[in-house]
Order: structure tokens, then sequence, then C-alpha cells
């Protein structure tokens, strides 16, 4: 019998930076720190072209027992090399990092995290990007990741590993794909996130998701389950509506 869990959804939260108090500063010791705190989409130009930053780097870091799936990182190298010009390659990096012990997640305990363990910056032209595997929910449950900054992004390592892998589930590798990318795909700008849209195809009530529910982009509501359209479906991948964005915003 197939598996039916509900509510499950990729979500994106886009901050405002409306403060300037101290503790929404990251990573204190960076002269450069306002450079890894804009919102979601604010890098998308950066990522896509090659003018600025001709290389890549993905610090991905992770708690024990949560390390990401090795082809799951092959597929979001390839999603990358596909979208983006970086003649001088993409890196992925992979690292343990303590346990935070918390049950649950707020977006603040994530970017705390983030504040404390980021390594890699922005160095020369080699543009960088920090990927957080959890091993905890999100303050909302039903969460399984999200894109919180403008080179940042966090998997809910916990919920993932429950929902895929098991009997009758779909694969690690599938799900874990799906989310990064999904991610991923807010950081370069979409939908209407900082690539401009080429056509209409913004799902406005579900915030800045695709209209086209075969689309990696699009939002997973709470009565269209993503675990159940990727157990029917291979997997999702960007639309016409999402690649002509990317391309015209300076991808491939
Ligand atoms: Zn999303
Ligand atoms: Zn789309």
């Amino acid at each position: 019998m197939k598996r039916f869990v509900t509510a499950v959804t990729l979500v994106i939260v886009v901050l405002t930076m409306s403060t300037c108090s101290k503790k929404d500063i990251p990573f204190a010791h960076n002269k450069d720190a306002a450079a890894y705190n804009k919102p979601v989409g604010a890098s998308a130009k950066d990522l896509l072209g090659s003018s600025a930053f001709a290389s890549l780097s993905v610090e991905i870091q992770y708690v024990a027992g949560y390390a990401p799936d090795a082809a799951a990182l092959e597929q979001l190298k390839t999603f990358l090399a596909n979208r983006l010009h970086k003649p001088g390659g993409v890196t992925i990096t992979t690292q343990v990092i303590p346990d935070p012990g918390a049950p649950t997640l707020s977006l603040s305990r994530v970017r705390e995290i983030e504040n404390a363990h980021r390594t890699l910056f922005n160095k020369g032209n080699r543009f960088s990007l920090y990927i957080l595997y959890s091993n905890s929910d999100y303050s909302d449950a039903n969460t399984l990741g999200i894109a919180y900054r403008n080179t940042s992004a966090a998997l809910m390592g916990k919920k993932i590993h429950e929902n895929s892998g098991g009997f009758g589930q779909i694969s690690r590798t599938k799900l874990e794909a799906t989310v990064l990318e999904h991610e991923v795909g807010h950081l370069l700008g979409l939908v209407d996130l900082g690539s401009p849209m080429q056509s209409a195809h913004k799902d406005a009530p579900h915030g800045n998701h695709c209209s086209n529910e075969q689309c990696l982009m699009y939002y997973a509501s709470e009565t269209t389950d993503v675990l159940g359209f990727l157990s029917r479906n291979e997997a999702s991948e960007l639309d016409a509506g999402c690649l002509a964005d990317l391309k015209a915003n300076g991808g491939r």
C-alpha cells in the first residue's frame, strides 16, 4: 500500500532585512559580512553568470547521522553545471558540525548555526554557497528545506530521513536532490525573486513559486503532497518558464 504522507511542503523563507540589531549581523569576524546577509535571490546574477565570479564553492555542513547522500550531491553538481556559467568549475565540500541539540529549529537558530560554523566565503572570483543539513525539524514541522539568505539554505534532515529510503518510500537520493535543487532554485532567483520573470508563471498565492505543478519550483501545498508527486513521477525539473528566467539573468 502506498504510503501517504500529507502536508509535507517545500517552503521558502524570504527575509526582510529591516533591522540593524547586532543579532542579525552574521560572521562578526568577516569584514564583508553584509554580503552574505541579503535577501534570498539577491545574488542570483552573481551565481548564474561568470562576469563577477567564475567559479563556485558549495559548503555543506551536517550533523552526525545526516551526512548528505552522495548521489544527491552528484545530481546537484549536474544541476549547477547545466544552469550556471562557471568556467572555473563547481566544488562541493562536506563537513560535520556539532549537534545543535535542538529537536526543532527556528529560523533564527538556523542562522546562528551558520554564523557559528560557516567557513567558506567569496574569495577572488570564487562565489560561495552554504547549505546546512540539520538533524532537527523546522519550527513548521512539515518543512523539508528553506532558503533563508542570498547564499544560504538548509535541509531538514530528520524530516527527509523519515520520509525517504524506507520500505515503500521514495529514494533518499530522489527526495534529497529535489529539495536541494528547489532551495538552490530560490537562490538563483526563482520565482520572481531576483531573476525577473520572462513570462507570467508565478503562483502568487504560494509566494515565490511556479504555477506549473510539474516544475521543480512548484509549491507543494498541504493538499498536494510532494512525496506523492515524486512517487508518481521520475523527478521534477525546471520547466520552460523557470529556465527562461535563469537564462535571461545570465544563466545557461
Ligand atoms: Zn520553495
Ligand atoms: Zn517553473
